[in-house]
């Protein structure tokens, strides 16, 4: 995968994708990430990337033509073929679709990838409508700047690509993933269900299960007892009772969403039906 993002803090970069996971993508070649400057697509001898917004009002308006300059600059199939050739322009806009798991998956699968960060009140609304192919927003707040946001999704697809993560299991299981292979039906039937606990996880849209590691007490603060000494199906109806707990407890929302197996009902009524449902948290 190529990305691009074009800013014009390029030096903003400089650390969030030279670590972990990112960074070994980008030695492995997995991924290659340009940085562009869009000072160096303006013509004056200011370079003046922004200007007064037509109409009046607050704020500097991040100009068009350096914009679509940098774009065309990268050699990118013509826009109508963009999806095609598996290729998008992504403007981090507040206005825009809020990003999550789903569309980091879809990403993903795309071998282009440019970024386009907004500055000041905003950017030229020309350059969502006939620049770029979509508007993505990371949540509902405002950040002064779309190099987080950026850096963000790029963090997010960059594990996702194939060969990212040393353990290729480690992202079907997580929070958000809703994968076939661990939704209601693969659950359900015991028959399918495999031993082990940590194939056993997956999250079907809920929310990842707690994870401990030694030492098993700390200041007396106790491991789980079933982890320490439970077997693989303990184990996994324990992760799993976890997981909707948490859900239940952070985001009642994506329980809504999810795909409940028989079991995962019965451990959700369980759960509402327990002393310690809500008053123990
Ligand atoms: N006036 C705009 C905010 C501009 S903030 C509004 O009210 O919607 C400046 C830039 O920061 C934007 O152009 C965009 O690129 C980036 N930005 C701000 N909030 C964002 C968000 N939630 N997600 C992605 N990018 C965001």
């Amino acid at each position: 995968m190529q990305i691009d993002i074009i800013t014009i803090f390029p030096d903003f970069f400089r650390g969030p994708l030279d670590h972990g996971i990112i960074r070994r993508a980008r030695e492995a070649e997995l991924v290659r990430i340009g940085i562009r400057d869009l000072r160096v697509f303006t013509r004056d001898r200011h370079r003046t990337v922004d200007d007064r917004p037509f109409g009046g009002g607050e704020g500097m308006v991040l100009k068009p033509e350096p914009l679509f300059e940098c774009v065309e600059s990268l050699n990118l199939a013509p826009r109508e073929d963009h999806a095609a050739a598996k290729q998008s322009v992504i403007l981090l806009s507040a206005q825009g679709k809020r990003f999550d798991q789903i569309m980091a998956a879809e990403l993903a699968s795309f071998e282009r990838i440019v970024f386009i960060c907004g500055r000041y009140e905003g950017v030229d609304e020309r350059v969502g409508t006939h620049l770029a192919d979509r508007e993505i927003s990371i949540g509902d707040y405002v950040l002064s700047g779309g190099e987080l946001g950026a850096a963000v999704i790029i963090d997010t697809v960059t594990r996702l690509i194939p060969g990212a993560l040393g353990n290729e299991a480690s992202a079907r299981q997580e929070s958000f993933h809703a994968s076939a292979e661990v939704g209601a039906d693969a659950l359900s039937d015991r028959n399918v269900r495999p031993t082990q606990p940590d194939s056993t996880c997956g999250s079907g849209g809920l929310l990842d299960y707690p994870h401990y590691t030694r030492p098993a007490e700390f200041r007396g603060m106790k491991v789980p007892e079933v982890l320490v000494n439970g077997n693989h199906e303990d184990i996994r109806r324990w992760r799993r009772r976890s997981a909707i707990e948490k859900t239940l407890r952070n985001r009642p929302d994506l329980l809504e969403q999810a795909r409940l197996s028989e079991e995962d009902k019965e451990l959700l009524a369980e759960i509402q039906a327990s002393s310690s449902w809500p008053l123990g948290y």
